[in-house]
């Protein structure tokens, strides 16, 4: 009898504790974190894992994030969110606007241009997140706001970072094996998306105004055009660059006379899909541009 009633005391005692750590009351919720493109809220989900809700409002491949207009939704998110992740340098100047319409005392922001100001090419290439120095910086960023936001889980999210920063030695490690299998080549791109990873593989990209040119929606003038075309039909470059998520009229045409000239051509995505991790999204273009270069002769000199 008695062995019994303990046995039920011990019964109800389990199935009293059990609803507590079913629903988690101990656990804080997870940490909202909205990214104004979804590479950096690749970037916290990587850092965040399971502790973060992550939202990323430029997502779709079909937008152009230069001429992004936000939604009343975007503002509904911006409002709760408790990290808020963008690039600055007048990329996402729409998430400023967003910011300062939704004051919260609780949101704190990282803004990737604002981590490492040395990082920044002097041309005012806004393309930031194809540094992997500048991703590192923001993970780390990320990591110590999670870490004071969610003490109890510090442990875990400087595992992820450690992880993160793994995947970017592997990317580091394939530009140092590309960048001496080819020094100093001469490129170009319809627009200077790849800017950093070109600065990072040591190779040269020539027409510039050109190239700010499409990326700010500006004509440019006949005789930049000009120069442009001649050193694509002249296949002074070894490849071009184009924007695989938005491009113009003129950009098409370019790709075309590359193509028609024999310089290969390599798409390059302003942000990375949901679904591609971040080094794996740098991996994958310098994948592209390898197979680029086998598969044509390099450039005359
Ligand atoms: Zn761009």
């Amino acid at each position: 009898m008695r062995t019994r009633i303990l046995a039920l005391v011990a019964a109800l005692a389990a199935w009293a504790l059990a609803p507590a750590v079913a629903t988690g009351a101990a656990a804080p919720a997870p940490v909202v974190i909205v990214a104004a493109e979804s590479t950096y809220g690749g970037i916290a989900q990587a850092v965040g894992g399971s502790r973060v809700e992550v939202r990323s409002v430029i997502h779709d491949p079909n937008v152009d994030p230069h001429e992004f207009e936000a939604s009343p939704r975007t503002a509904r998110e911006v409002a709760r969110a408790s990290i808020v992740l963008m690039n600055g340098m007048g990329y996402d100047d729409w998430m400023r606007r967003m910011l300062a319409a939704n004051p919260s005392t609780q949101r704190q922001v990282i803004v990737a241009a604002d981590l490492d100001r040395a990082r920044l090419l002097p041309d005012g290439n806004p393309h930031l997140f194809y540094d992997t120095r500048v991703a590192g910086a923001m993970a780390a960023r990320i990591e110590a706001l999670l870490a004071s936001r969610d003490p109890a889980h510090a442990a875990y999210y400087a595992q992820r970072l450690a992880a993160f920063r793994a995947s970017l030695a592997r990317v580091d490690a394939r530009v140092a094996q590309l960048r001496a299998s080819y020094p100093g080549l001469k490129v170009t791109a319809t627009e200077p998306v790849y800017g950093y990873m070109l600065r990072a593989l040591g190779w040269i990209s020539l027409g510039n105004t050109f190239q700010f040119n499409v990326m700010n929606d500006t004509e440019p003038t006949p005789a930049v055009v000009a120069r442009y075309e001649d050193e694509l039909r002249q296949r002074r470059v070894s490849l071009l660059f184009y924007n695989r998520q938005v491009g113009s009229p003129l950009a098409r045409h370019m790709e075309q006379v590359a193509r028609s000239a024999g310089v290969p051509t390599v798409g390059i995505e302003e942000f990375a899909g949901p679904a591609t991790g971040y080094a794996q999204w740098l991996l994958n273009s310098l994948d592209a541009v390898e197979a680029a270069l086998r598969a044509r002769p390099p450039a005359r000199r």
